[in-house]
């Protein structure tokens, strides 16, 4: 069996399945690893993002994902703990947003990958990182029980938030240090019988956290919340206790989930932190998704990020592929990519950081809801930011043609 590919990919979410998608469309031997068997699903507040249909357009999933009847979202509604509502038009982002299962939307994205020439495996999780001096040459996997090597020119970290691959490295002196303690924690269930308004996106305010309530497919509502570690704790670890002691002190949230009933397992894990991390952490391994950067679930657009950092990474590797295979060195590659991160990334992940001290201090967001309820220009550029910065896009993409 030949192991050798040209880029492996740890990860079939959103990012993964997107840089393989564009690369094995321009003819790269891609391998695509992922631990679970799709469909699955995934702790998400399940809110897709306008500018996502451009990117699945590109990608060749529209009509799929359209054909599995998500619920259009028009607007997005911040509510104070008191009821005071902040309303952000999904139309400021380019139309209506979509409201879809990770289990569909992930599903579509990992078969398509499939269909364009991805050797997919699922069912595969990455048991070590392969390094050589300072380098990464690919990965060993465990598949049932079994581990074997397998080889490539340019190894993507696509796991998520856990950054699987780059915490097992060996080279990285900051990973032989203790990971903090999780101060939060999320939850999330599929629900019925809820009052949240149609085609809007409910997002609650209330002490150490936040939660976002919204129509997925089938009518069914996505409650995904965010709480305190430690309130977690004194509520043992029991979501419905959570749900009613900590959430339900928002007085919208206990209006639209007081009669509801779960109709799915509970979904749990916990969060360590949010920003960027390195893009590039050695050479012949780049980051991509939540592995290079964690946005704040309120800004619903770390799908977005996603998607766009995935075939970000794919057209520079695409450009320089054709060097990497005369064995020449990868520093190149990594520098553009995390210039090219960085330019196109970084001012959306700060204006997040600094709205997320409001979103977690009830008295600051329910003034914040005020202030910015009282000017919609103000609104308009406060939300966009958290999007993208339009001028540094297009002059990364401008840069980044593809081959
Ligand atoms: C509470 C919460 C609510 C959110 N709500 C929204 C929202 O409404 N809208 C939005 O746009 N974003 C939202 N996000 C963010 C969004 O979920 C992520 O930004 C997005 O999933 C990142 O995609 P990804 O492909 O980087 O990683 P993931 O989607 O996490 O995919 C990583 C994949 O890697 C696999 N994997 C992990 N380890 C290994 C391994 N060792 N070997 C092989 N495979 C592995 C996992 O099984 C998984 O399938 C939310 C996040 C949280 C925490």
């Amino acid at each position: 069996m030949n192991n050798t590919y040209d880029v492996i990919i740890a990860g079939a979410g959103p990012a993964g399945s997107s840089a393989a998608i564009h690369l094995a469309n321009h003819d790269v031997r891609v391998l695509l690893v992922e631990q679970k068997k799709f469909p699955r699903a995934k702790l998400c507040g399940e809110f897709i993002s306008p500018e996502c249909l451009k990117h699945f357009e590109r990608l060749g999933v529209k009509g799929t994902m359209i054909s599995a009847s998500p619920a259009v979202l028009t607007e997005t509604v911040f509510y104070s703990r008191t009821g005071h509502g902040l309303t952000v038009p999904s139309k400021w982002f380019g139309g209506g947003a979509l409201g879809l299962s990770r289990a569909v939307m992930d599903n579509n994205l990992l078969q398509r990958a499939a269909d364009a020439g991805v050797t997919v495996m699922e069912n595969a999780s990455v048991a070590e990182v392969i390094e050589e001096k300072n380098q990464v040459r690919g990965v060993r996997l465990n598949v049932d029980e079994v581990e074997r090597e397998y080889e490539a020119l340019v190894t993507i970290d696509a796991t998520g938030r856990t950054r699987a691959l780059t915490r097992r490295l060996k080279s990285l002196p900051q990973n032989a240090a203790p990971r903090p303690k999780a101060k939060l924690v999320a939850f999330k269930a599929h629900l019925e019988k809820t009052k949240v308004a149609e085609g809007v996106c409910e997002i609650y305010s209330y002490p150490g956290g936040y939660g976002g309530l919204s129509t997925i497919e089938g009518g069914v509502s996505n409650l995904c919340f965010i709480t305190a570690a430690r309130d977690v704790r004194r509520c043992q670890s029991n979501p419905e206790v959570v749900l009613r002691e900590i959430v339900f002190r928002n007085r919208r949230a206990a209006y639209a989930l007081e009669a509801a009933t779960i109709c799915s397992e509970w979904l749990s894990v916990s969060l360590e932190s949010f920003g960027r991390q390195s893009p590039s952490p050695l050479n012949g391994l780049l980051a991509v998704g939540d592995s290079a950067a964690f946005i704040d679930p309120f800004t619903g657009s770390g799908m977005l990020m996603a998607l766009e950092s995935g075939e970000l990474a794919s057209q520079l590797i695409l450009r320089h592929l054709p060097s990497l295979r005369k064995n020449l060195s990868f520093t190149t590659l990594a520098t553009e990519y995390s210039q090219d991160y960085r330019r196109r990334f970084d001012a959306r992940l700060r204006i997040s950081s600094v709205l997320r001290r409001l979103a977690y201090t009830p008295f600051l967001a329910e003034i914040g809801i005020v202030l910015f309820g009282a000017s919609e220009r103000l609104r308009n550029r406060i939300a966009r930011a958290t999007r993208s910065d339009s001028k540094g896009d297009q002059s990364s993409l401008e840069r980044v043609k593809w081959i």
